[in-house]
């Protein structure tokens, strides 16, 4: 997108240049490098609350809060003190530790259906160490998944988006192979009836049924009344184990995420992103009769180094503990709705198409008319018309994703001030667009 007018950002644009060197794309994970909005990727120096510095030292409100971690802010106090403390006594000893099971308890006490939890370092590790148990514990190969879902990056989830049919995945990146997917099985996000034909056609094969209960990896989709209640029945019937990928809604749609707000009891959920407060801590739990199937209480093999690290502990554990304040969650749910009113508000004064909303403190919106209830809605939205915006955003000090196809998060540290700089900034970005 040679168009984009992107000022204002030497200092990211030269440290940008200097890592397209000795990193590929000059970033570690792709969306980072701004591909769907064109432009220099802003470098960060330094973060605090609701605000980002870039290295030019612009400032702006994030709502990308670290794709979803940051729901206290950035360099939250108690956080940061309970790092430096840990980091003091010793980085990691790859032994157990007292944090780990304090930890557990309080991921227990939170969400519903978490009997048993084991601690991993990335949401791709929770996914994948999810599925490989419900293949242990059903004795079964095969996986259903919902186009446009994303579940990291893990081999058997790169699975090209199918329709509402059953069709055997294809390989979605070089690298991953045929055989790789073939037990991935995939259809549309939010249609029951195409959901219920394949697990009915592989009764005997379907290990697991794996599910963002809210959809953020396609821009915010929301589940529509009775899906997440058929899949639960659907997976019951077939004896497939019903994972709930809650990396993105746990801890962020409720205090126990997205299974508390709907009233849903998954077999398995994997939980990753606000349970480190910012530190690289992810988890996979559920029934304690399938989780006694990990090693070493069971057979199926899964470990890491740094699991459980000590100081990532320490992070998780101070930002559950900051949960907890009443009316925590009512709060932030009240800023997410106000953001959706104000991008709503702008889009109606300059005349513009928008599907906005909000679960929780998870929020976003969709450049086209609704409802947007699937990938193949989702990608009616307009790019281009969402890459001007997204740059006049930066221009006006808010920082959204740069892509169409993510959802947007709220801090608690989202104040007036945020907000009233937010309202002007959607002001001038439909202003742009219209
Ligand atoms: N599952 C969901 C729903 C996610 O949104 C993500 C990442 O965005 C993942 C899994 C993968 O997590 P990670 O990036 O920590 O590997």
């Amino acid at each position: 997108m040679s168009d984009v007018v992107d000022a204002r950002s030497d200092a990211s644009a030269t440290l940008f240049e200097a890592a397209r060197h000795v990193i590929p794309g000059g970033v570690n994970s792709p969306v980072r490098a701004f591909r769907s909005v064109g432009g220099t990727p802003r470098f960060i120096a330094e973060a605090s609350g609701a605000w980002l510095t870039d290295e030019d030292g612009n400032r702006y409100v994030d709502y990308v809060l670290s794709w979803g971690p940051m729901i206290l802010g950035h360099a939250n106090p108690a956080i940061v003190a309970a790092i430096s403390h840990q980091a003091a006594k010793g980085t990691s000893y790859g032994a157990p530790t007292a944090l780990e099971t304090t930890l557990a308890e309080m991921v227990i006490a939170m969400v519903p259906s978490v009997e048993m939890v084991r601690f991993v370092s990335s949401g791709t590790e929770a996914t994948m160490s999810a599925v490989r148990l419900a293949r242990a514990f059903t004795g079964r190969t095969k996986v259903l998944k919902f186009a446009g879902c994303y579940h990291g990056h893990a081999d058997a989830f790169l699975v090209q988006a199918g329709s509402g049919v059953a069709t055997l995945g294809l390989p979605d990146s070089p690298g991953v192979t045929p055989g790789t997917v073939a037990d991935t099985l995939t259809c549309a996000y939010n249609d029951l009836a195409a959901a219920t034909a394949i697990a009915e056609a592989h009764t005997d094969s379907l290990a697991a049924i794996i599910v963002e209960p809210v959809v953020g990896n396609m821009g915010l989709v929301q589940p529509l009344p009775g899906y997440l209640e058929g899949l639960r029945a659907l997976a019951t019937r077939t004896g497939a184990v019903l994972i709930f990928d809650e990396v993105m809604t746990g801890f962020r749609v409720a205090a126990g995420g997205a299974q508390a707000h709907y009233g849903i009891t998954p077999d398995l959920t994997c939980l990753g992103k606000v349970i480190g407060g910012g530190l690289p801590v992810a988890a996979y739990g559920g029934r304690r009769d399938i989780m006694a199937a990990v090693a070493p209480s069971g057979k199926m093999y899964q470990a890491g180094t740094l699991s459980g690290n000590p100081i990532a502990m320490a992070a998780g554990i101070a930002t559950l503990q900051q949960l907890q304040a009443p009316e925590f969650y009512a709060t932030l749910t009240a800023s997410a709705e106000r953001v959706v009113e104000i991008v709503r508000t702008a889009a109606a004064k300059h005349g513009v198409a928008v599907t906005a909303s909000n679960v929780g403190s998870m929020w976003g919106f969709f450049l086209c008319e609704g409802p947007v209830a699937d990938y193949e809605s989702a990608k009616r939205a307009d790019t281009q018309k969402y890459a001007t915006l997204f740059h006049t955003l930066l221009m006006h000090g808010v920082y959204i994703a740069p892509s169409q196809f993510e959802a947007a998060f709220i801090s608690s540290l989202h104040g007036e001030c945020e907000l009233s700089v937010t309202a002007a900034a959607f002001d001038a970005a439909f202003a742009a667009i219209s």
